[in-house]
């Protein structure tokens, strides 16, 4: 019998919410249960089916028509983001009552390093990453898949080969009979591109690649990442949970895609307005500014239109780098097209203290706008997101209003009782407790 310590050096686990936001709306709406479930109404397309919708053969990005043609019966509904969110969060917490070393990957994804929990629980890992499977399952009423392995890049391979509701164990002395039946491009983290390129290289399993020496990672000159990947991948922890994103974070995103598609400047515009806020805040949040920016517009086709850009000082002020953005908007915008997404992403960050303006400290000028600045980020935190914007967004808020009110979605007036992810302007119609056993 190994030692768990030669078979797990860390006992990374990763869980992936089984059909979230489709379970998501089956755990809220009772006579949804056991129905073929497909969110997306609201796009056009699926972005989620329950099990029973998989079960007919239904996936990711079919059409609503084609769905409705394919199973009559399938129950469509628009999708509700902001229900989708405080499940995610919830998970979150979930986990951090095990742990606190949790990395919130995506809406409902994370990462949990349970390496010492575990021996301090006096469990063994896998029956600490069960317990906090179970805990999951119960409070939020949802299938996991999970994987357990020593790195992060095993974990996420794992988690996905038992669904729905797998907890698979990927120790060490299991990497190679399963990486062996891994498609290169299958593994988290190789794009097309990139499959492509090692596949001219004679490398198409996950095994092919994890079994990759140095030298010949230095005579091919591979980047950082692979090499990352193929060390992660042979069982060698690099990546840490919650590192790369709870410290040094990288860039800061934020997108968004509107229906029905539009060919309108000046809305398009304000859509792009509104993201670079979002973004704003967040870098705010944390304190730090950018160096470098990135918008584009996607068009009805899917193809992107980009303008990349560097400040001359670190920025997180969006009325500063919205200026910016409109003498180039035109390099993205044509006339006649229409779009159907936008987004910003605000690069090369650094903290607010590594950005002093002048030699002679802050100006005038910029003292006036961190205040001002600091009371929009009160009065938003106060009475809640998207109280005070700019002028420039102000159609996108418009078009956001008359969505909500089309679609008639029950508005909570809770205050004085909100659970575990909720927010004054972020709650469920009725609050849910967990799953009733
Ligand atoms: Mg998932």
């Amino acid at each position: 019998m190994p030692d768990a310590r030669d078979e797990y050096p860390r006992a990374i686990v990763h869980f992936d919410g089984d059909s979230f936001f489709a379970s998501v709306e089956q755990m809220l709406d009772w006579r949804l249960r056991g129905k073929p479930v497909v969110t997306g109404g609201e796009r056009g397309a699926a972005t989620s089916l329950s099990i029973e919708a998989k079960r007919r053969g239904l996936h990711r990005g079919v059409p609503m028509q084609e769905i409705r043609r394919l199973a009559p019966d399938a129950v469509i509904v628009p999708g509700n983001y902001t229900a989708y969110s405080i499940f995610g969060k919830r998970m979150y917490e979930i986990a951090r009552v095990f742990t606190p070393l949790v990395e919130e990957y995506s809406i409902d994804e994370c990462f949990v390093d349970v390496t010492d929990a575990a021996v301090a629980a006096g469990m063994s890992h896998e029956a600490y990453a069960a317990a906090i499977k179970v805990k999951l399952q119960e409070s939020l009423g949802i299938t996991f898949g999970v994987g357990l392995a020593p790195t992060k890049t095993l974990a996420k391979v794992a988690s996905k080969l038992n669904k729905p509701d797998g907890l698979t164990l990927l120790p060490r002395s299991r990497i190679d009979e399963t990486l062996a039946g891994i498609p290169i491009h299958d593994v988290w983290g190789i794009g097309g591109s990139m499959s492509m390129a090692l596949k001219g290289l004679g490398i198409e399993t996950a095994l092919d690649l994890a079994r990759k020496p140095r030298a010949w990672m230095d005579e091919h000159r591979f980047a950082k990442p692979v090499r990352v990947l193929a060390l992660e991948l042979a069982g060698v922890p690099v990546r840490t949970v919650g590192g790369e994103h709870a410290h040094g974070f990288k860039s800061v995103m934020h997108t968004r895609t509107f229906t029905p598609p539009s060919s309108d400047r000046a809305f398009l515009f304000a859509q792009l307005s509104k993201n670079l806020e979002a973004a704003c805040v967040k870098l705010r949040r944390r304190g730090a500014r950018a160096c470098t920016a990135t918008f584009y517009l996607k068009t009805q086709e899917f193809t992107y239109h980009s303008v990349q850009m560097t400040f001359h000082v670190p920025l997180n002020d969006p009325s500063s780098i919205l200026e910016l953005f409109s003498r180039r908007f035109h390099e993205v915008f044509a006339p006649g097209i229409l779009y159907r997404a936008t987004g910003v992403t605000l690069h090369t960050i650094v903290p607010n203290e590594a950005a002093m303006p002048s030699l002679f400290g802050k100006s005038a000028e910029e003292e006036r706008r961190e205040r001002s600045l600091a009371c929009v980020d009160f009065l938003n935190k106060r009475w809640g997101n998207d109280s005070v914007f700019l002028g420039s967004t102000l159609l996108a808020m418009r078009e956001r209003t008359d969505l909500v009110r089309s679609r008639a979605k029950p508005v909570s007036r809770r205050r004085n009782f909100l659970s575990c992810g909720e927010g004054s302007k972020k709650c469920l119609g009725i609050p849910f407790l967990g799953k009733v056993r």
